[in-house]
C-alpha cells in the first residue's frame, strides 16, 4: 500500500507538473519547479511524525520556510482546483492541503 508520504509526493509532483506546464511552458519540471519539488520531498522525509503524521493542519512543526511556503502555496492555489478534475482520487488530500495552508500565518 502507498504510504502517506508517497501519496503526498505524488500529489506534489502532479501539482507542480500542472503549474509548470501552464506557467513555464514546460512538459517536464523546469529547474525552479524541480528545486521546489526536491525541497518539499526533503521536508516530507524529515517530518518527525512520518507514518503517524497527524493532519498537517494540526501539526505544530512548521516545516516550510517562508519563501518556499509562499511558492508552494501559489502552486497549490493554481493546481488545486484542476487536480479535482484531473485526479479525483486525490480530492480529499487536496482539501487536506487546503486546510493546512489556510491555517498557516506568514510572519
Ligand atoms: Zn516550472
Amino acid at each position: 500500500m502507498e504510504t502517506r508520504i508517497d501519496r503526498e509526493k505524488r500529489i506534489i509532483t502532479n501539482m507542480l507538473l500542472l503549474y509548470c506546464r501552464d506557467h513555464h511552458n514546460s512538459l517536464e519540471l523546469c529547474k525552479s519547479c524541480n528545486d521546489l519539488k526536491e525541497y518539499t520531498f526533503k521536508r516530507l522525509i524529515s517530518c518527525p511524525f512520518e507514518k503517524d503524521k497527524p493532519a498537517c493542519s494540526k501539526c505544530t512543526n512548521h516545516c516550510y520556510n517562508k519563501i518556499e511556503k509562499e511558492k508552494i502555496k501559489e502552486v497549490m492555489k493554481y493546481a488545486g482546483p484542476k487536480m479535482l478534475r484531473k485526479f479525483p482520487k486525490d480530492t480529499i488530500l487536496y482539501y487536506y492541503y487546503k486546510i493546512k495552508y489556510k491555517n498557516y500565518t506568514v510572519k
